[in-house]
């Protein structure tokens, strides 16, 4: 059990992110949901979790395409329970062109959303960490932060980018009781990939059915989507004691994808 220790989760108010949560919550981990925005839902998910697990839930708003509303949320969460013990750098977006016709700003909306978040919140809860010599980083990166797909430059450079980060984080941290590690996810069916689906439909003109056999699933051998729940359960154990001795590394779970 992880009880006291304090956990943001970044993008998690739906898919991949708010199952971490959950699943951190229920180990005993007080936990901090972001998005954007708080609203009426926000609200209802933090209630929820905390009437599931018994553990104190804090809502951080901000925007982690910027650099200014993360150290801002990090410095509330600091402040409201004096401590940060674990990050899941989980906030990403895709967008899928070809490279010539691939808009500046959504190039800069990727790279900023799914990897500079991730410099930025690791920057803020370092030195908390090294004093107390304990802390997990978890990034959420994924299979396309190992191999490449067509069509997405901006989702697959930062996703590697992810793996870089976590390996130089993981070194400069290792004597200090932190580990730092990647998750690299095949296709899990989340509203991110219902997007992609409807997106890959109309680029390539295919049906959607044949976007998830012939495209999304043509690599994982298991021939189904990964489990929200086995991404959870994986970053959860990446957090524990147990995990202690597994730092730097970019694990994948993704129906053997990588493997072939
Ligand atoms: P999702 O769209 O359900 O969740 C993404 C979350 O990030 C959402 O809660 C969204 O609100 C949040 N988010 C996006 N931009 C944000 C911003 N600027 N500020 C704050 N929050 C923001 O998608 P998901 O599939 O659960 O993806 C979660 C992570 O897992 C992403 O980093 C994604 O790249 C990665 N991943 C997903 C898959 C998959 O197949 N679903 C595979 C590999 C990796």
């Amino acid at each position: 059990m992880q009880n006291e220790k304090v956990a943001v989760v970044t993008g998690s108010t739906s898919g991949i992110g708010l199952g971490i949560a959950k699943e951190l919550a229920k180990q005993g981990c007080n936990v901090v949901l972001n998005a954007r925005k708080q609203s009426a839902e926000t609200d209802q998910l933090c209630n929820e979790i905390k009437k599931e697990s018994g553990v104190n839930v804090m809502f951080g708003a901000a925007d982690m395409s910027s650099a200014d509303q993360i150290s801002k949320m990090m410095a509330e969460v600091d402040k409201k329970f004096g401590r940060i013990d674990i990050v899941v750098n989980n906030a990403g977006i895709q967008h899928v062109a070809h490279i010539e016709d691939f808009p500046n700003d959504k190039w800069d909306q990727v790279v900023s959303t799914n990897l500079s978040s991730a410099f930025h919140t690791t920057k803020a809860v370092i030195r908390g960490m090294k004093d107390r010599k304990w802390g997990r980083i978890v990034n959420i990166s994924s299979a396309h932060g190992l191999v490449a797909s067509p069509f997405k430059s901006a989702y697959v450079a930062a996703k590697h980018g992810m793996v870089g980060l976590t390996k130089v984080t993981a070194l400069e941290l290792a004597e200090f009781g932190i580990t730092c590690n990647a998750v690299c996810p095949g296709y899990v069916y989340t509203p991110l990939v219902e997007k992609q689906i409807d997106d890959q439909a109309k680029s390539h003109g295919i049906p959607r059915e044949n976007v998830i056999k012939d495209i999304m699933l043509v690599h994982q051998f298991t021939k189904r989507f990964v489990e929200v729940d086995e991404v959870a359960k994986l970053t959860a154990f990446l957090c524990s004691d147990a995990a202690g001795s597994i730092t730097g590394a970019a694990i994948p779970i993704e129906g053997g994808w990588v493997a072939n």
